[in-house]
Order: C-alpha cells, then structure tokens, then sequence
C-alpha cells in the first residue's frame, strides 16, 4: 500500500521540529527529523583529524545509524549508542552544516531516508526533503521565520541553560549555516516548487500546527 509522505523544509529555528512533531502525532505518522542524521555524522566525523579518513571510513561503512522510536520520540544510535543528546551542540551544528555540503554524506542519507518513507507514513523534516528525497512527497511545506525571530526562540530556550550563547551568538550561528545550507552546489535548502510557505515570524507555535493540520486535512480529503 502506498504511504502518506509529507515534507517540511525550511532554514534552522523555523520550528520544523516541533510542529513536524505535534502534526505526525496528531495523525499517527512517523515524525522523522533528517537533521539528526547528519548531526549523528557529523559527531562520527570529528573523530577523524582528517577529512579524507573520515569519507573513508563513511564508505567503509563503518558509521552505523539507527533511528529507533520510544513513545514517538525519535531516538538516533550511532554504531550502537545512543548520541540523541549529545549532537544537540552548538558545535555539532555547525559541523553537521559543514559536512552535508559533502556529495559523499548526502549519497550515504539518500537511501535511508527514502526507505523509511515507503515503508511508513511520514512527516519528514530538513532541508531537501520536498526537493530531493520525496520529490513526490503527498504534501510540501516550506516553514520559515526572520533570522531575527529564530534565534530569539533559540535564545529563550537556551537563556537557563549554563553557558548558554548570547543573543548576538545565535543570530550569527543561524545566519552562519542559512548562508552554508543555501548556497551548497548539492540538495541547497530552497523551496520546492510545489511546497506551500509557511511564514511563522508572527505566528505561535499552536497558530502554525493548527494550519498546517488545515493544509494536510484539505489534501488528504482530496485523495
Ligand atoms: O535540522 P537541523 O538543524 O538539526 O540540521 C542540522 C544540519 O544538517 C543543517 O544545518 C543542515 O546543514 C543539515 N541538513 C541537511 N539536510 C537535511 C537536514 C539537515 O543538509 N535534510
């Protein structure tokens, strides 16, 4: 039987996440968050000094991903371990913008991604979900915010937090991998042709789950 696949793309701090997430368990789908992926490669990558050592061992398939669900929470397993916290790091996002420009990491995605989706209905989130991955994805959102807007919802989740970045940190970190992810020759963050935008600047979280599960319930009763 043929799977329900909607796509939501957008830059980092949309609220991809989040709604992605309240949406899938609104209608029972499996919420996948792509990002953790290459977060989860990048962590495997800076173990090696060097970069060619570190494709190496990629092609080697020496980089083991999982992705397991307790509860509807997805949680990534990195040749065996759990790393779901430990690439939630300033660092890491970074480091993740960095290696998914390369040909080789977003090859060694491709598959997995595409597989997970035939096999479930699923929200998937990133950057090239509704572009590359499920060019025929049912639905296609484009979620986007000011940069401005992004990093103060990233500053305001992060402001008890010890060590917590400034304000200023964010906003350049934010802009920082916007300027990497949409400029990459391979799979750049853009809006698919066929998505919808969903500019949530003014709106809150509820407003936004609330139309998306308007556009995915008016697509859905079409089919
Ligand atoms: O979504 P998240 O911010 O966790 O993603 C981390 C990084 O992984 C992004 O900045 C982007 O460079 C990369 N990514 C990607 N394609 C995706 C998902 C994430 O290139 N589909």
């Amino acid at each position: 039987m043929k799977t329900v696949n909607i796509a939501i793309d957008g830059p980092a701090g949309a609220g991809k996440s989040s709604i992605a997430k309240e949406v899938a368990s609104q209608l029972g789908f499996v919420y996948v968050d792509t990002g953790a992926l290459y977060r989860a490669i990048a962590l495997f990558a800076v173990g090696y000094a060097d970069q060619s050592e570190f494709l190496k061992a990629l092609s080697n398939d020496e980089c083991e991903l999982e992705l397991k669900y307790f509860g509807g929470t997805q949680c990534i397993f990195l040749n065996g371990e759990n790393v779901t916290d430990k690439i939630r790091t300033p660092e890491i996002s970074m480091k993740a913008s960095e290696v998914s420009a390369l040909p080789q990491v977003r090859e060694f995605l491709l598959e997995q991604q595409k597989s997970i989706a035939k096999e479930h209905n699923v929200i998937m989130d990133g950057r090239d979900i509704g572009t590359v991955v499920l060019p025929d994805a049912d639905l296609k959102i484009f979620l986007t915010a000011s940069a401005e807007e992004r990093a103060s919802r990233r500053y305001l989740e992060l402001e008890d937090k010890p060590d917590a970045p400034s304000y200023e940190q964010i906003l350049e970190d934010i802009r920082r991998r916007d300027e990497n992810d949409m400029n990459r020759e391979i799979a750049p963050l853009k809006q698919a042709k066929d998505a919808i935008l969903v500019d949530s600047t003014t709106m809150g979280l509820h407003e936004v789950c609330e139309e998306i599960m308007a556009l995915v319930e008016e697509k859905l009763d079409r089919e």
